[in-house]
């Protein structure tokens, strides 16, 4: 069973991509945090970066995850910016706020989050997984779970009943970006080791 590094310092992350792959590949956390510049354009170049950078300096497979929320009237200000929106405000609270503000009179408040997984293997041998979940933003922060830009966020859903994010922390488990990704990844490398397994 292959190893992965997990290319964060995160331990809460560690653990949920541990019990997400368990019996597939382990996931190790990283014995170090290493600051790696997250420089890309793009979720996929920014998880290419942590992922490559882990892999090189410990000499093993790593997996990073990169995300954000993009938000269509402020393409700029979040997408693979969202970690440093607004960095003179430190709680999330009042980035949301900021957000609302910034929103107040726009007519577009689509937006959706990303997640990418980056899985590198070698140099030779790199995989990449995206989730979506799509929606808009609200017009005041609601709930009390989850992180970041949760209570801001009202996905679109079957019930149209305005909930965000953070009062949803049941079906943000199953639907959100991460789970997606997730999902996909799993889907990818339990197919591939079928296969190598009738190979054989
Ligand atoms: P990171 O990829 O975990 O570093 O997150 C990047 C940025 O996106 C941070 O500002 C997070 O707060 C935000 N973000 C990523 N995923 C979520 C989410 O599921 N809910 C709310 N905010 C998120």
């Amino acid at each position: 069973m292959t190893t992965f590094l997990l290319a964060s310092g995160n331990a809460h992350k560690a653990e949920e991509f541990r019990e997400l792959f368990q019996g597939l590949m382990t996931i190790s956390p990283a014995p170090a945090t290493l600051a790696v510049e997250e420089s890309g354009k793009t979720f996929a170049e920014n998880a290419f970066l942590k992922a490559k950078a882990y892999a090189e300096a410990y000499k093993v497979p790593a997996l990073a995850d990169d995300s954000g929320l993009v938000v269509e009237a402020l393409p700029d200000l979040l997408g693979v910016q969202s970690a440093r929106f607004m960095p003179e405000l430190t709680d999330y609270k009042d980035k949301c706020s900021k957000l609302l503000e910034l929103l107040h009179s726009s007519e577009d408040r689509s937006a959706y989050f990303v997640c990418v997984l980056c899985f590198y293997v070698s140099a030779e041998e790199i995989y990449f997984f995206e989730g979506r979940v799509h929606g808009a933003i609200g017009e005041a922060l609601r709930g009390e779970h989850g992180f970041g830009y949760d209570p801001v966020f009202v996905p679109t859903r079957a019930e149209q009943d305005g909930k965000s994010l953070a009062e949803l922390p049941e079906w943000k488990n199953e639907f959100s970006h991460r789970a997606k990704a997730s999902q996909a990844a799993l889907l990818f490398f339990k197919e591939s080791i079928d296969k190598s397994m009738k190979k054989s």
